[in-house]
């Protein structure tokens, strides 16, 4: 079987913040991890992977992505795909998921594609459920426990207090919650290896996966950022004097005439 996690690198947002001037984020000096669900979708695919089995990471971004790859195979992954092209910069979801799955057709057979429900960055949830539309396959998200049976994906999704469970026929496509696994920790010696020249990660760019420059980055994307900016948040405070009594008729009041009570 072939397993697809869609991994991607995202700065570390807690240690991102907005300039209130330009609206724009704040990212000089602040790291870059792998999105935290990712971990738990290439966790999902070790452990489904048997004997024979090959788990491929593939991540587009620019080159410095490769670092999150590289995790991946310390993680266990058999090897890394880098999508990287000038062309698919300024992508919106849809072109980022539309060059995600051309680039997964390329790659040939599969059985299994795995996404974090949703990354800490962009936050929108869309691309999984996007390949899989690219890709005609089934897609089932919020997925907090998995196994492969008979050909078929059995998964629990978390509906927020209600369990649902499903299945679907391979080839499909998850995208999985961080209460799915507990992420092994990466290998020393498989991260050393990961970070030599003849690792097994390959950059594929617009032409490998024959990507139509208009279909991809700014150019193919239907949608753009307007403004980015941190609501103001306003507090009023209100001292309330006098004795017990008195300052909590007084509160009560003030609760009533603000129709809280
Ligand atoms: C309207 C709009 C305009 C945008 N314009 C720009 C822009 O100009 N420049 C820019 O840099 N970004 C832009 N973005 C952000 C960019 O489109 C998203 O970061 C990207 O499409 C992924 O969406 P997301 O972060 O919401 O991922 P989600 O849908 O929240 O991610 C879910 C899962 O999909 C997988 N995944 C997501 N992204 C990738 C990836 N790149 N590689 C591999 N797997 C992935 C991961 O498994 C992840 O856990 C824009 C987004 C929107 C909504």
């Amino acid at each position: 079987m072939r397993f697809i996690v869609l991994i991607k690198q995202v700065p570390d947002t807690a240690e991102v913040n907005v300039d209130p001037a330009t609206g724009h984020l704040v990212r000089e000096g602040v790291s870059s991890i792998l999105n935290p669900e990712d971990r738990h979708a290439l966790e999902a695919a070790l452990q489904c992977a048997g004997q024979g089995d090959q788990v491929v990471a593939m991540t587009m971004g620019p080159t410095q992505a490769v670092d999150v790859l590289s995790e991946a195979l310390g993680m266990g992954a058999h090897r890394g795909v880098l999508l990287s092209d000038r062309f698919f910069a300024g992508a919106d979801t849809w072109a980022t998921s539309y060059t995600l799955g051309k680039a997964i057709e390329h790659l040939g057979p599969f059985d299994l594609v795995l996404c974090g429900r949703q990354a800490i960055d962009g936050d929108t949830a869309q691309i999984g459920p996007q390949v899989a539309e690219h890709l005609g396959i089934p897609q089932v998200t919020y997925v907090t426990a998995l196994r492969i049976e008979d050909g078929r994906v059995r998964a629990t999704r978390d509906l927020g207090g209600t369990l649902e469970e499903v299945e679907a026929p391979l080839p499909a496509l998850v995208t999985v919650l961080a209460s799915c696994n507990r992420p092994r920790y990466p290998e020393l010696r498989k991260l050393l290896a990961a970070c030599e020249a003849r690792a097994p990660i390959q950059l594929l760019d617009a032409a490998d996966i024959g990507v139509m420059a208009d279909h991809s980055g700014l150019r193919g994307s239907y949608t753009r950022v307007v403004k980015t900016f941190a609501p103001k948040v306003g507090r009023e405070t209100t001292v309330i004097e006098g004795s017990a009594t008195e300052m909590a008729g007084r509160l009560v009041a003030a609760l009533r005439e603000k129709n809280v009570l």
